[in-house]
């Protein structure tokens, strides 16, 4: 059984590489993060003691331009899915053509046990420590799991203060007022959208109409949630790390999302049925879509589900071997890869803005982001056909072979 989330990556990549006749050695490189630092540092905590942190920045591969990733802060955080995360950013922009490489980083701890003055000392003493690595033409960071506009601006002004001038362009995901306006949570939306609607219609079917179910209601389990429901999809159930909740005649999102505001869960909104946490993968519905954590959906679970389409908003949500089974079960699976791309498309637009000096409108943004997404989407239903193969393994044939074409063009130093 897959457990490592960076094995099931490499697996693919292995698989793909051979499939598509790719030289061993290239493989290899494409296997081998390029950089990984890892860093412990000493934070003070309210009590006036200090607690050693320690953080992890991985560049996966800077063949295509300056390397893009998020920051998650989270308790079971290891080297191994932050190297999953950073590859997987990789093959994102690859697919899309985006000029970037693939980076992730972290630091494991509960941002929930932590008052804001410790998570900003936090926050600002780790970007000092990974910020060897940092630069807006180096590397560009961005909000994950557990970390949000306001972490993105400690990590945007420590940068600055470090360097001595303001540097919009190192972080993406600003709050706003910093940053353009289109949040990243709704960026990650509204690339969705379009594959999801594209994807059913594809299959005789449409949005309005259809039910879903979310696993995950952060910035882009709540993103998509609103977006599907004002397309006229009935949501009929939302989970998040306390607990989940279940109404087949359809939960009012903007609601929930008050309450769970107001009682920091879903859990317990009185206007639904409580669901167990883990439940959310079996839920009778069209659509699932995991929004939450790597792994969600694995040997042990992937039988109960039920919907016909699985559109990966989370990264890794689903294992190796999750994956074939699917597929052998006829469920069309939607690939973080692709289905995701949303997030990282905005932010290089975001980048493109700040390097400028240059604001858009929230519209172009969103007809921009769907154009990439749709162009996408299109190309990877293309690739499946011609080949025969899955959507995942249509999106990394696409970006496997992308990514060479960059190696063959600049050759390898020296
Ligand atoms: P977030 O921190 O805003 O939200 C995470 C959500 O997951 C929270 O609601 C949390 O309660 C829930 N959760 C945690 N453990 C859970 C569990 N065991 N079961 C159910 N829910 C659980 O994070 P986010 O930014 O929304 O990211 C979610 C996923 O989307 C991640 O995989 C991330 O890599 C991916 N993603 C994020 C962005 C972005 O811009 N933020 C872009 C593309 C992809």
């Amino acid at each position: 059984m897959t457990t490592n989330a960076f094995e099931g990556v490499q697996r693919r990549v292995e698989e793909i590489g051979r499939h598509i006749g790719l030289p061993r050695g290239l493989i290899d490189v494409f296997m081998s993060p390029r950089r990984e630092l890892r860093v412990t540092f000493p934070v003070r905590l309210d009590d006036d003691t200090f607690r050693v942190f320690e953080g992890y920045r991985v560049h996966h591969n800077t063949a295509l331009g300056p390397c893009k990733g998020g920051i998650r802060y989270y308790p079971g955080l290891t080297l191994d899915e932050v190297r999953a995360l950073a590859a997987l950013m990789t093959w994102k922009c690859a697919l899309t053509s985006l000029p970037f490489g693939g980076a992730e980083g972290g630091v494991p701890c509960n941002p929930k046990e932590m008052s804001d003055g410790e998570l900003e000392r936090m926050t600002r003493r780790y970007v000092s420590e990974i910020g060897i690595l940092l630069g807006p033409k180096e590397d560009i960071i961005a909000p994950d799991i557990y970390t949000d506009e306001r972490v993105m601006g400690w990590a945007m002004d420590t940068y600055s203060m470090n360097v001595g001038v303001t540097v919009p362009e190192i972080v993406t995901g600003k709050p706003p007022g910093l940053g353009p306006p289109l949040g990243r949570g709704d960026a990650a939306a509204h690339g969705l959208m379009p594959v999801v609607q594209q994807a059913l219609k594809d299959r005789g079917m449409q949005v309005r109409g259809c039910t879903a179910a979310i696993q995950g209601f952060g910035k882009v389990g709540f993103g998509v949630a609103d977006l599907l429901q004002k397309n006229g999809c009935k949501i009929v159930a939302i989970s998040d790390s306390g607990g989940g909740v279940l109404d087949p005649s359809g939960l009012d999102v903007r609601q929930l999302k008050k309450f769970k505001e107001a009682n920091a869960t879903v859990k317990g909104y009185p206007q639904a049925s409580d669901l167990p946490r883990d439940d959310i993968i079996g839920v009778d519905c069209d659509i699932l879509i995991p929004a939450a954590l790597m792994n969600a959906i694995h040997e042990g679970n992937v039988g109960s589900v039920k919907a016909k389409v699985v559109a990966e908003a989370a990264n890794g949500p689903v294992t190796y071997e999750a994956d074939k089974a699917l597929e052998d079960a006829g469920v069309l699976v939607l690939p973080d890869i692709l289905c995701n791309v949303g997030g990282v498309t905005v932010s290089y637009f975001e980048w493109v803005q700040d390097l400028q000096h240059l604001i858009w409108r929230a519209p172009d943004v969103k007809r921009r982001v769907r154009q990439v997404t749709l162009g996408a989407y299109r190309a990877t239903r293309e690739m499946a056909k011609e080949e025969e193969v899955s959507f995942r393994s249509a999106a990394y044939i696409i970006s496997l072979r992308y990514l060479a074409g960059a190696y063959q063009q600049r050759g390898i130093f020296p």
